[in-house]
């Protein structure tokens, strides 16, 4: 495998070639590359990639969201709802005794 420093960028030959497009294995310079989701990628493979699964991948998200959402709904309201059971289910004395008369740190 030759070194990257000897390499030149595919589209501009005079230039140095600063990283290699781990899609088309070519090298490119500064310019030609670009970073995209922690990819480093060429400017037509970048093309590439965006143009055919953009629709398909936007698409699982949003129902993947709306799921989150849903989900999340839920178990707030299952946690209120038994933390409501709970309190419901503890006796009145509970609240109305002495528990909070003295502080922990004071008993002896
Ligand atoms: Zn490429
Ligand atoms: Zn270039």
């Amino acid at each position: 495998m030759p070194a990257l420093v000897d390499q030149r960028c595919f589209t501009h030959a005079q230039r140095e070639a600063v990283a290699r497009c781990p899609a088309c294995q070519r090298y490119f310079c500064r310019e030609c590359i670009t970073e995209h989701a922690d990819r480093v990628l060429c400017a037509s493979c970048l093309k590439k990639s965006a143009a055919a699964p953009a629709a398909a991948r936007w698409r699982l998200p949003l129902a993947v969201h709306l799921a989150q959402c849903v989900a999340g709904l839920f178990i707030a309201w299952m946690f209120f709802y038994f933390a409501g059971r709970m309190l419901l289910l503890m006796p009145s004395a509970f609240h109305e005794g002495t528990v909070w008369e003295k502080s922990w740190w004071e008993k002896e």
